[in-house]
């Protein structure tokens, strides 16, 4: 048994001495055959991150705490961020990553702010240190278009951030379309934004450059020039009077159907007015600049406000649920301005906006009148040589976007 092992021994020592010697030649020469492209070590993770959003009614320190970061921790991170980023402005919903050593010290924290930027708590060789940074944007340009099937808001589904897009177009066309009620099935919008992304990533958009809006077989046309917005002839878009004494709210989606001149009340035989059946609590707006002359309870009005404009033009808005707390008889008013929701007080049946017009005293149409403030003059000079020299590559692009949808439509 002895001489057994002691043999078995010796041939091992052998095979090892044999292996030891050819090995690295064996090595050698497959390395010389084979290109110097080694795979990179196998590196066994030292940290590990944890990602959550930030819960409600939780500080920082509370959810570093969580995550069983010690307090002492938390409570000095908190107060390095202290004078960067005012925690109190932390939203819960809002994304963050934990950084933790394998020992389970905490390496780093981050928490995205909003798009633009992100707060970063690092660990360096001494202490954490934190800072807020901005994010690197990339910017593109995006010609959009679409054709409205029911509403503008189901026209724009696969688009991100549709609610800015239809709010940015009804405020750029808000003196020639009333989005809330007069968007219908069949129009067509296209629109030049530039958009931005993060490593390649939708973050936002920037300022519509240019629309093109065809409504009820009418056509608007509008570029920015200037931070406002002109048709292709450099007549400004802006009007003394609105389309419309109802702001324009994408979040609710029934505001966007094209009823009108509701007949609500049987009782209105001779209806001096137009109504807007649009949902309670709507924002209603002041058409034009003027002087608060009545704002409070009126019978059958129930809450009402009055507006005296310039030229002997009157606007009045009745069955309010509310009327907006600054709005007080003898008050200036600007265009635009919020007055009041939209409610059922006083004589209605449903939730409506009545809205009367008086020139100088006798009632009008409100529609037709409201259709027709007139223009600033338009850009002439240096300023319309310029204008037209901006616009043209941008009125190129729209026009390519028109026959693209008319080739899609055939
Ligand atoms: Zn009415």
């Amino acid at each position: 048994m002895r001489f057994y092992k002691c043999r078995i021994g010796f041939i091992w020592s052998l095979l090892l001495a044999v292996l030891v010697a050819v090995i690295p030649n064996y090595w050698e020469s497959k390395i010389d055959s084979i290109p110097l492209l080694a795979p990179p070590p196998i590196e066994i993770p030292k940290t590990r991150f944890v990602e959550d959003k930030i819960q409600k009614n939780r500080t920082l320190v509370a959810t570093l705490v969580d995550y069983d970061v010690p307090i002492a921790i938390a409570y000095h991170v908190a107060d390095l961020i202290h004078p960067v980023f005012d925690l109190r402005k932390m939203r819960f919903g809002n994304p963050f990553r934990l950084e933790k050593e394998t020992d389970g010290t905490l390496k780093g924290f981050e928490y995205k702010i909003d798009e633009e930027s992100v707060l970063r708590v690092q660990k360096g060789s001494e202490s954490y240190e934190a800072k807020v940074e901005k994010l690197d944007l990339d910017s593109r340009e995006k010609i959009i278009t679409a054709e409205i099937h029911t509403s503008l808001w189901e026209a724009l589904s696969d688009l991100p951030r549709r609610e800015y897009l239809a709010t940015e177009l009804a405020e750029i066309f808000q003196w020639q379309v009333d989005f809330s009620t007069e968007i219908q099935p069949g129009d067509q919008i296209r629109l030049i934004v530039d958009e931005f992304l993060h490593d390649g990533a939708f973050v936002k958009y920037g300022k519509i450059q240019a629309a093109d809006l065809v409504n009820a077989g009418r056509h608007y046309r509008g570029f920015r020039f200037k931070d406002s917005y002109y048709d292709q002839k450099g007549i400004s878009l802006k009007r003394a009077i609105l389309a419309s004494p109802l702001k324009f709210t994408p979040r609710i989606s029934s505001g966007f159907t094209s009823r009108r001149m509701h007949p609500i009340l049987g009782r209105e035989r001779a209806h001096l007015a137009t109504d807007y059946a649009v949902p309670a609590g709507s924002p209603v707006v002041a058409v034009a600049n003027g002087t608060v002359t009545f704002a409070g309870w009126d019978g059958g009005y129930g809450n009402l406000v009055r507006i005296k404009h310039a030229s002997g033009l009157t606007s009045g808005y009745a069955h309010l649920s509310r009327i907006a707390s600054d709005i007080r008889a003898g008050r200036t008013i600007k265009q635009g301005e919020l007055i009041g929701l939209v409610g059922q007080t006083g004589l209605a049946t449903g939730p409506h906006l009545h809205f009367m017009m008086a020139k100088n005293g006798t009632p009008v149409n409100p529609v037709p009148t409201l259709k027709k403030g007139e223009p600033a003059p338009p850009l002439d000079g240096a300023l319309k040589a310029e204008f037209v020299k901006e616009i043209a590559l941008v009125q190129e692009k729209l026009d390519t976007g028109s026959q693209a949808l008319t080739a899609a439509r055939q």
